[in-house]
């Protein structure tokens, strides 16, 4: 009889979630803590494109994958570039249905519907909400014991930090904290666009529109219920403070647009300008690329917390759903084969590394094309080039 794992998962993100999906369903114990008070205190957040062989086949290794095909918008795929003057630089919606013509098999879903499928897949009382990990402790007999504002668990074999950006499990392998990317600024939201604002519905079309200009853009990405919009450019960390700028505040849209995109065309000024009240600053942080730490027996991190990126390969979620395929495969093995958890960690660390630095990598150039100094028309050059390329192999 191989020993039973108790294993605590620190973050009810898509990571953490996927990956006790996958534990239940091989017959690990598991339990996921959560530090947002229920599971509908978060009722937006953008559109995630699930790539075949990491988010979806994610999906389809956790038996939902007829769940996810009822929430996928496959024609969301597409993508428009347009330049601050408003001219089309690139429009990928001419396909069938409006669908790209080379269509690359990446459907977008809503991150909410994303986080209710895997919810709803687990066993009941399987996420402990209201539980923000303040820290870890070990006891004598080498079990884990997690401490909570009000309460400590005890008796975990492992603990897994999938708790995002700035994870308080990391702390407890690295003293590396999330940096400045230089990359930063507004988020807003359009609700009900296609019935409240037709003609922006219509300018961002079924997927993603970017305005690209030098070095900073407009990104408009179309959701189920409305359109999330990103207004960044390259920043100091302390753009808006410095310059007294509440982002926040009602105002901030007219400030945002004047300070940064004065002489941009309209329609696209209009996208932030006519978006819904509430607005966030949204400075964005990474680890470096390269970012490992030094192995521990019983503790791990996965997702944002292991290899936290800005978003412009659009690729984190995917990344995390695979490192949740892959820790949980090293976790099952170790079981089977009676052989210690900590070597079935260590098996993950070195692999998730290496896959973690190449798409860092490759983010990194991905981040050059979105706030390059000659806007658009960089990124546009680039795929034409891939397309050559491609057509060459
Ligand atoms: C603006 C923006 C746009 C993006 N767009 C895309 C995209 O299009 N495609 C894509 O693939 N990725 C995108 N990403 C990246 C993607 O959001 C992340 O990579 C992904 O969410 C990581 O999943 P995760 O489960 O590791 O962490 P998260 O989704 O961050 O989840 C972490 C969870 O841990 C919880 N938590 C945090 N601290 C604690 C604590 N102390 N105790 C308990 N719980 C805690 C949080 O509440 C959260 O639920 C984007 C990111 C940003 C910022």
């Amino acid at each position: 009889m191989q020993p039973l794992l108790r294993v605590a998962i620190i973050g009810g993100g898509p990571g953490g979630l996927t990956l006790a999906r996958l534990l239940q369903k091989h017959s690990v114990a598991c339990t996921v803590f959560e530090k947002d008070k229920d599971r509908n205190s978060r009722q937006r957040g953008g559109s995630l494109d699930l790539h075949p062989q990491s988010g979806q086949r994610a999906l389809r290794e956790a038996g939902l994958w007829e769940h996810f095909n009822q929430h996928a918008r496959r024609e969301a795929e597409t993508l428009r570039i347009f330049s601050p003057q408003g001219e089309k630089l690139l429009d990928e919606s001419s396909g069938e249905g409006g669908r790209p013509e080379d269509f690359n098999d990446r459907p977008e879903i809503d991150r909410r519907d994303l986080r209710r499928i895997l919810l709803d897949s687990l066993k009941e009382g399987t996420v402990k909400w209201n539980s923000r990990l303040s820290g870890i402790g070990e006891a004598a007999d080498g079990k884990l014991h997690l401490e909570f504002a009000d309460r400590t668990e005890k008796g975990f074999e492992v603990a897994i930090g999938a708790d995002g950006a700035w994870s308080s499990v990391r702390s407890r392998v690295t003293e590396q904290k999330p940096l400045y990317s230089g990359i930063g600024g507004l988020e807003c939201f359009i609700s009900a666009a296609d019935s409240r604002k037709p003609y922006l519905a219509e300018r961002v079309g079924k997927g993603m529109c970017l305005t690209l200009g030098k070095e900073r853009g407009i990104m408009a990405q179309t959701n189920s219920n409305g359109i999330q919009i990103y207004a960044f450019a390259r920043i100091p960390e302390a753009w808006h403070t410095d310059g007294g700028i509440d982002l926040t505040a009602p105002e901030a849209k007219q400030h945002v647009i004047d300070a940064l995109y004065p002489d941009w065309e309209t329609t696209c000024q209009r996208l932030v300008l006519e978006s819904d009240i509430e607005t966030k600053a949204r400075p964005l942080y990474m680890l470096p690329v390269d970012f490992e730490w030094s192995h521990n027996p019983r503790i791990t991190l996965m997702g944002d917390a292991a290899h936290l990126m800005t978003p412009f390969a659009g690729v984190g979620v995917n990344v995390a759903m695979e490192d949740a395929m892959e820790l949980c495969a090293a976790i099952i093995e170790a079981r089977d084969k009676g052989t210690p958890v900590a070597g079935a960690l260590r098996e993950y660390e070195v692999k998730m590394w290496k896959r973690a630095h190449e798409t860092a990598e490759l983010n990194m150039m991905y981040q050059g094309l979105f706030f390059h100094e000659r806007g658009g028309v960089a990124m546009v050059e680039h795929f034409e080039e891939q397309k050559r390329a491609e057509a060459h192999v």
